[in-house]
C-alpha cells in the first residue's frame, strides 16, 4: 500500500473522493455481474496485471497532479497506472449509468471496464479524477471481459492529447501501460477471435459523468438519487450556477447544452467524428469522451462514418453530429424533467444548443477561411458554396484549408493557377474535370471578392487561418502505423506522434510526412479506413 513510495511525488498525491464520500453507493461489495440500485457507484478493485509496461505518458498531464517527469518514470507509476498498485487516498469504484446505444434505450450499461481510482486535488486546487480503462471487470462489465487491448488504447490515449492540444474540450490521458496480458478479440467479427496485448490507459478529467448516469435513474424512478447526482454535479462542477432549485436545474441544462455546442463546433472544424455518440459516451462537461471507432475526415464527406457497426445507418456520421448532440441533450432533459415538472423551461433551455452551435458554426467557418471575427462580410453564401464543392472530388480537408491560407489577393489568379495551388489537396487528379474546375474557381474569386471587401492583409489571414485550421490531426492511418509497431514492441512512432501533435498548427519541417494526406494502401485497410467497436 505505497509503503515502498518515496517522499513527494507519487507518494504525495491528494486524494479528496467527494464521488464516493458524497453520494450513494452499492452496498455489495463482491465484484459479479448485476443490476444495482438507487445506487451511483459500486466499489471495485481493479486486478493485478502479469508484467506493467509504461509505453507512453503525457507529461503535460502528469503535470496536472503535480507529478515530475522522473515520477513518471519509476516502476511504481507503471504498477500504480497499470491497476497493480492501490496507494493510500485511493477508493476505487466504477458508476452506474444508462444510456441510448443507437437510438434505442439500453438501460443499465455502465463503467464496464472503467475502474475510478478516486480524485487529485492538486496544487493549484483543482480537482481532477483519475480512471483506469481496461483494469478488469466491475459489476456492468456484463458479459464482456473489463478489458482494453493496445491498438485501441494507444488510440484512445493519442488522441485525447491530439484533441487537448487542438483546443477541443476532452478528457486527458496521462499514461499507456501495456500489461503483459492477452486479451482475446475477434476484431472482424468473423468468430475467429485472436490473442492480442491488453493495455490500460488512466484517463483524466474533473468529472467522467455522463448524459446516461442522470437517464438511469430518471428510467428507474430513483429520483431521490437523480436530485443527489444532479445537486453534487452542479455543486461541484458548476458551482457558478448557484445553489440547487427548479430554476437552477433548467439553467444547468442550458449551460451543458451551450458547452455540448462548443465541443461540436470543434469537432467540426478539425474533422474529428465520434463513432459512437451513445449517450452514455456523452459528457455531462461537454468533454469528448470514450474514444473508440472514431476517425478524422481525410477528404471531405459529411456522410462519412467510421464505425463499421454504423456503416448502415450512418447515424454518427461526420455531417450528422450536430443534430444527435441535440438529440442526446433532449435526452438529458427527459432525464430532468421529474425535477422540473414543467417542458417549456426544458425546451427554452434546450434552444440555447441550436442557438449557440448555429452561431458557433457560423463564426467557426468564417475564421476558417480568416474572415475577422465580428467582421461585417456576409459568408454564409461562400461556406454554404465551399461545402457543396468540397465533396465533388475527393479533397483532404485539413490540406485544403492550409493550402488557402496561402493564397494571395493583389492580383487576380487564373483557373490554372488555382488549382495548383489546391493541388496538394487533392487525391485523384483525374477527377479533376473541367466543370469542377470551374465552379472550384468561381467559388475563388468570390472569396477572394468578400477578402479584399473585408480589407484583411493576406499575412495575417494566414496567420489567423493556420491557428484554427490545424496541419497536424491523428490521421487514421497514422495511429495505425504507430499501433503496428507497438504491437511489435517499438514504442518510438507513438511517441514521436505524441510530441508532433503537441503543436497541431505549427510546420514542423521534420515532420512534414506526418502531415501527408492517406497513402493510397490506407484507403481500404481495417484500422485506416474503417474501425469496429471490438476494442
Ligand atoms: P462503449 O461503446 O465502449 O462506450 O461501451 C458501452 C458499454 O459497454 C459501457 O458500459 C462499457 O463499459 C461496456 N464495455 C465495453 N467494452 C467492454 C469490455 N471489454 N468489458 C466490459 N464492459 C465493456
Ligand atoms: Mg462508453
Amino acid at each position: 500500500m505505497g509503503a515502498n513510495l518515496g517522499v513527494g511525488g507519487l507518494d504525495a498525491l491528494n486524494f479528496d473522493n467527494r464521488f464516493v464520500g458524497s453520494l450513494p453507493g452499492d452496498s455489495e461489495t463482491d465484484n459479479y455481474r448485476r443490476q444495482v440500485n438507487a445506487a451511483c457507484y459500486s466499489r471495485v478493485m481493479p486486478e493485478s496485471v502479469a508484467n506493467p509496461e509504461l509505453v507512453a505518458y503525457a507529461s503535460e498531464v502528469a503535470e496536472l497532479l503535480d507529478l515530475t517527469p522522473a515520477d513518471c518514470a519509476t516502476g511504481d507509476f507503471a504498477a500504480i497506472f497499470s491497476g497493480n498498485q492501490i496507494i493510500d487516498g485511493m477508493d476505487p469504484y466504477a458508476t452506474c449509468y444508462g444510456g441510448h446505444q443507437f437510438g434505442t434505450w439500453a438501460g443499465q450499461l455502465g463503467d464496464g471496464r472503467a475502474i475510478n481510482l478516486g480524485e487529485i486535488v492538486n496544487r493549484d486546487n483543482e480537482r481532477w479524477a483519475l480512471q483506469l480503462k481496461g483494469a478488469g471487470p466491475t459489476p456492468y462489465s456484463r458479459t464482456a471481459d473489463g478489458l482494453a487491448v493496445l491498438r485501441s488504447s494507444i488510440r484512445e490515449f493519442l488522441c485525447s492529447e491530439a484533441m487537448y492540444h487542438l483546443g477541443v474540450p476532452t478528457t486527458r490521458a496521462l499514461s499507456l501501460v501495456r500489461t503483459g496480458r492477452d486479451v482475446m478479440r475477434d476484431m472482424f467479427y468473423d468468430g475467429r477471435p485472436k490473442a492480442e496485448p491488453g493495455a490500460v490507459v488512466c484517463r483524466v478529467a474533473p468529472s467522467f459523468t455522463r448524459f446516461g448516469n442522470f437517464q438511469l435513474f430518471a428510467s428507474r424512478g430513483e429520483i431521490d438519487v437523480l436530485r443527489q447526482l444532479v445537486d453534487y454535479t452542479i455543486e461541484i462542477d458548476f458551482p457558478e450556477i448557484g445553489l440547487p432549485s427548479k430554476a437552477n436545474y433548467v439553467s444547468w441544462v442550458a449551460e451543458v447544452c451551450r458547452r455540448t455546442a462548443v465541443m461540436i463546433v470543434d469537432w467540426m472544424r478539425v474533422g474529428f467524428v465520434h463513432g459512437v455518440m451513445n449517450t452514455d459516451n456523452m459528457s455531462i462537461l461537454g468533454l469528448t469522451i470514450d474514444y473508440g471507432p472514431y476517425g478524422w475526415i481525410e477528404n471531405y464527406d459529411p456522410d462519412w462514418t467510421p464505425n463499421t457497426t454504423d456503416a448502415a445507418g450512418k447515424r454518427y456520421r461526420f455531417g450528422h453530429q450536430p443534430q444527435i448532440a441535440l438529440w442526446n441533450l433532449v435526452q438529458l432533459a427527459n432525464a430532468i424533467y421529474p425535477l422540473v415538472g414543467e417542458t417549456e423551461p426544458l425546451e427554452q433551455a434546450l434552444s440555447e444548443y441550436t442557438r449557440c452551435y448555429e452561431q458557433g458554426w457560423q463564426e467557426m467557418m468564417a475564421c476558417k477561411l480568416g474572415f475577422p471575427a465580428g467582421c461585417k462580410v456576409a459568408v454564409s453564401t461562400l461556406v454554404a458554396e465551399l461545402l457543396e464543392v468540397l465533396p465533388l472530388v475527393e479533397t483532404d480537408m485539413t490540406i485544403f484549408f492550409r493550402r488557402l491560407a496561402e493564397l494571395k489577393t493583389e492580383r487576380d489568379l487564373d483557373e490554372a493557377e488555382c488549382v495548383a495551388l489546391l493541388a496538394e489537396a487533392y487525391y485523384i487528379p483525374e477527377q479533376l474535370n473541367p466543370s469542377y474546375k470551374a465552379r472550384l474557381f468561381a467559388w475563388i474569386r468570390a472569396y477572394v471578392d468578400c477578402l479584399r471587401e473585408a480589407v484583411v492583409p493576406d499575412a495575417e489571414r494566414k496567420t489567423k487561418m493556420n491557428a484554427i485550421n490545424p496541419k497536424y490531426v491523428l490521421r487514421n492511418y497514422l495511429a495505425q502505423l504507430a499501433i503496428d509497431e507497438a504491437e511489435n514492441g517499438n514504442y518510438m512512432k507513438i511517441n514521436e506522434l505524441l510530441q508532433v501533435l503537441r503543436n497541431p498548427y505549427e510546420a514542423q519541417p521534420n515532420y512534414e510526412h506526418y502531415a501527408a494526406k492517406r497513402p493510397d494502401w490506407a484507403r481500404t485497410r481495417a484500422g485506416c479506413s474503417m474501425l469496429s467497436c471490438s476494442s
